[in-house]
């Protein structure tokens, strides 16, 4: 597949872009963004003689109307690669609003059609397991957890589980649960997700606030050798990547604002050493690049989705997306 072809080419660091269409109910107004080609993007940024066009380019850039459907198709391959062992890391970035969970998971009111990468992963994982059942078995074990505030959360405990265990906020001891079809695999989505919107209303919208990791381990025997491949799936919902304005941020709110910014930029760190093969990888500076160490470099794969909004009021933050992006490539 081309895929293949332009990945040993370019490494194992994609970088896909997607603009959300402006929600119905919103003035339109213009985008600031313009789709060029199927890769490249420009944006109308204010400069000295008014307005300059500025241009970015990615591995792929999906416009307003691109489909889940469409937006999956391109990264299949990766889920192929972790039922033949390898790691892969996949990344939803972006400020709050642009769309990070409506590409990872999908809209509130979730139909067919608007399922997200992460329910088409999984189905996909299983059929093609299923298919390969004659030569290979797999076994199939997910996590989800959550970062906040460089704390680790447990997503996947019911309260009498969390409310009798010491070690919930320790991902190593994370629980790992055993899966069998997709719909075991939603049932643990929406018990993580139920977990995550319980700390938001305490909270005031937490979600936004930190990164939300699920993680699917595979284990594969071949039937005929008995050898054993591993491969894992990180499929990670970041923190909302906005600038806080210091001078309006106070207390927890600025200090929640500092972790994010930390951890983000870190992350940005690790990817861009990797992709520009650099010999130190600064995988300690924050628990999200800890606990993801063994799927960023080495074998696997990184996809990473920027997501901007095509609101003119987003200019500040749609750009340092885009450079974030361009950082990370
Ligand atoms: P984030 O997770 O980045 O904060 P959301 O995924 O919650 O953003 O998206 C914000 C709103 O925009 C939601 O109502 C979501 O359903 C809608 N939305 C986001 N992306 C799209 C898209 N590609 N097509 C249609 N609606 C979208
Ligand atoms: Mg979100």
């Amino acid at each position: 597949r081309l895929y293949n072809q332009v990945q040993d080419l370019k490494g194992n660091i994609r970088v896909y872009c997607r603009i959300r269409p402006f929600l119905p109910g919103q003035p339109k107004g213009l985008s600031i963004v313009e789709a060029v080609d199927e890769r490249t993007l420009s944006v109308l940024t204010p400069s000295k003689h008014g307005k300059a066009k500025k241009f970015f380019t990615f591995n792929k850039f999906f416009g307003p109307s691109a489909s889940q459907e469409e937006v999956f198709l391109d990264t299949q391959p990766l889920i192929r690669s972790v039922l033949d062992g390898y790691n892969v890391c996949i990344f939803a970035y972006g400020q709050t609003g642009s769309g990070k969970t409506f590409t990872m998971t999908g809209p509130k009111e979730l139909t067919q059609e608007s399922l997200g990468v992460n329910y088409r992963a999984l189905s996909d994982l299983f059929l093609i397991s299923e298919q390969r059942k004659d030569s290979i078995s797999y076994d199939v074990l997910v996590q989800m957890i959550e970062i906040y505030n460089e704390q680790v959360r447990d997503l996947l405990v019911t309260d009498e589980i969390r409310n009798h265990s010491q070690n919930g906020f320790n991902v190593p001891n994370a629980n790992l649960v055993p899966v069998k079809s997709t719909s075991d695999v939603i049932y643990l989505m929406n018990l993580g997700l139920k977990n995550r919107a319980v700390s938001s209303t305490a909270m005031n919208d937490r979600s936004s606030r930190s990164h939300s990791c699920l993680t699917v381990h595979v284990q594969g025997r071949d039937l005929t050798s008995g050898s054993i491949l591993r491969g894992c799936m990180h499929l990670v919902d970041l923190a909302g990547s906005e600038r806080v304005d210091k001078s309006e941020a106070v207390g927890d709110r600025l200090k929640e604002a500092q972790y994010i910014n930390r951890s983000l930029s870190a992350l940005g760190d690790v990817i861009s050493s990797l992709a520009q093969k650099q010999s130190h990888v600064p995988y300690r500076n924050s628990k999200l690049t800890q606990l993801l160490q063994d799927s960023l470099g080495g074998q696997a794969k990184t996809l990473m989705f920027v997501h901007i909004s095509p609101e003119a009021d987003a200019l500040g933050e749609t750009i340092s997306t885009l450079k974030f992006a361009e950082r990370v490539s």
